[in-house]
C-alpha cells in the first residue's frame, strides 16, 4: 500500500494541472493513470485554440485569469512558447445578425480583444468565405493556437519537480473510505491511500463516484469530430484567423500549412475512446463548403474527443458534500486546456482550506458556483 496527502485520478489536463499548483503547497501527491501515457484522451484530441470568447461566463474567467501564465509562463517552466497569435473570427449570415451583436456585447464584458469588424475587413482577413455568406463579423485578436503538449508536459515536469509521481498502467476499480482514508486498488499497479481523493477523471468521472458511493453530477460525455486536409494550392493560408460561425455550427483554421475544421458536433456518447464516425465528417465537408470556395479534398487526418459537461456546463470544483474526502474536478467541457492554469489554482487553494483565489473571486466566481451541491 503506498500512501500520499492526496491521490489524483487521472493524468490529463485536469489532473495534472492541479498537480502543478498542490506542489507549491507542499502535498505529497500521486496521480494514477489508466492509460500508459498521461494525455491519450481529451487532453490529446483538442483544436488547441485559446479564446476569452467561448463558453458560458464561469469558463470565459477561467480562461481570462489561466491568460497571463499561458502568453508569459514562468522562467524555466518550458523551452517552447505554451501559445502562438492566431486571432479569431466569429461570422453570421444575414439570418444570425441579431446572434452576433448579441453576443459581442455579452462578450465584451471580460474580453478586451474583440470587436465587431465591417464584412470588407471580414473578407480580408479570409478571402476564402463565399462572397455573399457573411453579413456581420466581429474579430478577436487576443486568440491564440496553444501548444497543448507543451502546457500539458510543463504541468508534468512542474508537478514531478516539487515531488509528485505519476503512475501510468494504473486503473483504478475500486475506493473504499477505512479509518480516514480512502484507498484505491487497481487492476495492475497495486493499492494506494490518502485521505483525500481528486476525481480528475475527465469523461470517466461520473463512473468514478459512483465508486465512492457519491451522489452523481450528471456529467455527459458529447463527441467531437475534428479533419485536416489540403488547403488550396498557392494560397498563405497561415494569416488566416479561425473561423468560427457564431452558433458554433462549424469553426475552421490553418494547422501547420493545412486546415483544420470541425463541424462542432456535440453528440452524447458513454465515456469510451471514442472514434470519429464518417457522417460527421461529411458534415464538416458539407459546412465548410457552404460558406467557403474551400474544397474538403482528402482528408489527412480525422479524430474525434469528448467534451464533458454537466447541466450548466460549468466546471465542477469542489469536496462532495456526501463522502468525506473525495473532491471533483470534472466537467471540463470544451474548455479544459485554456481554462487549466486557473482551474488547477481553484482545484489547489479549495483543497487545501483556501477557497476560491481572489483572481477568480475578483470576477465574482464563488465556491458555491463551482461546487457540485449546486446541481441537486
Ligand atoms: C475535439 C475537441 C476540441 C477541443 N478543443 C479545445 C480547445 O480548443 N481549447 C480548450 O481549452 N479545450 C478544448 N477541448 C476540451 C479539452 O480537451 C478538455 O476539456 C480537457 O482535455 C479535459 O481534460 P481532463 O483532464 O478533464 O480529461 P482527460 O484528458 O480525458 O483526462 C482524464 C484522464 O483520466 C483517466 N482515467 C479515467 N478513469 C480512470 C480510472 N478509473 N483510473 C485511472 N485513470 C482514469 C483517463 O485515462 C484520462 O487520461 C476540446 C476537446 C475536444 C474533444
Amino acid at each position: 500500500m503506498r500512501e500520499c496527502d492526496i491521490l489524483i485520478i487521472g493524468a490529463g489536463i485536469a489532473g495534472t494541472s492541479a498537480a502543478y499548483h498542490l506542489v507549491a503547497k507542499h502535498k505529497k501527491i500521486i496521480i494514477l493513470e489508466r492509460e500508459s501515457q498521461p494525455g491519450y484522451h481529451s487532453t490529446g484530441r483538442s483544436a488547441a485554440v485559446y479564446t476569452e470568447n467561448y463558453g458560458p461566463r464561469l469558463m470565459r474567467v477561467m480562461s481570462v485569469v489561466s491568460g497571463p501564465f499561458l502568453r508569459d509562463p514562468p522562467k524555466g517552466h518550458t523551452e517552447v512558447p505554451l501559445m502562438h497569435p492566431r486571432a479569431a473570427m466569429f461570422i453570421a449570415r444575414p439570418d444570425q445578425v441579431a446572434t452576433l451583436e448579441g453576443a459581442v456585447k455579452e462578450l465584451q464584458e471580460l474580453s478586451k480583444t474583440l470587436h465587431p469588424i465591417t464584412v470588407k475587413e471580414a473578407y480580408a482577413q479570409c478571402p476564402a468565405l463565399k462572397p455573399g455568406y457573411v453579413a456581420a463579423a466581429a474579430y478577436d485578436g487576443g486568440t491564440m493556437d496553444m501548444d497543448v503538449n507543451a502546457i500539458h508536459q510543463g504541468y508534468i515536469r512542474g508537478c514531478r519537480k516539487g515531488g509528485a509521481e505519476i503512475v501510468c498502467d494504473a486503473e483504478v476499480t475500486g475506493l473504499t473510505r477505512k479509518n480516514g482514508k480512502w484507498h484505491a486498488t487497481t487492476a495492475k499497479a497495486g493499492a494506494f491511500a490518502a485521505p483525500v481523493v481528486v476525481n480528475a477523471a475527465g469523461a470517466w468521472a461520473d463512473v468514478l463516484g459512483t465508486m465512492t458511493g457519491a451522489r452523481g453530477i450528471g456529467l455527459q460525455p458529447k463527441r467531437r469530430t475534428v479533419i485536416v486536409f489540403d488547403a488550396p494550392a498557392g494560397v498563405d493560408i497561415q494569416p488566416w484567423p479561425i473561423v468560427a460561425d457564431i452558433d458554433e455550427k462549424f469553426y475552421f483554421k490553418p494547422e501547420a500549412g493545412r486546415i483544420l475544421a470541425s463541424p462542432a458536433d456535440e453528440t452524447p456518447v458513454p465515456p469510451q475512446d471514442i472514434q470519429p464516425e464518417d457522417e460527421d465528417k461529411a458534415l464538416i465537408a458539407e459546412r465548410v463548403e457552404a460558406c467557403s470556395t474551400l474544397k474538403v479534398g482528402r482528408i489527412q487526418r480525422s479524430w474525434a474527443g469528448l467534451r464533458s459537461f454537466v447541466k450548466d456546463k460549468h466546471p465542477v470544483v469542489g469536496f462532495a458534500p456526501d463522502a468525506e474526502g473525495f473532491f471533483w474536478l470534472a466537467g471540463q467541457g470544451g474548455y479544459g486546456i485554456q481554462t487549466s492554469f486557473a482551474m488547477g489554482m481553484t482545484a489547489a487553494s479549495l483543497l487545501t482550506g483556501g477557497g476560491v483565489p481572489d483572481a477568480v473571486k475578483a470576477l465574482k466566481v464563488s465556491e458555491a458556483d463551482l461546487g457540485p451541491a449546486r446541481l441537486w
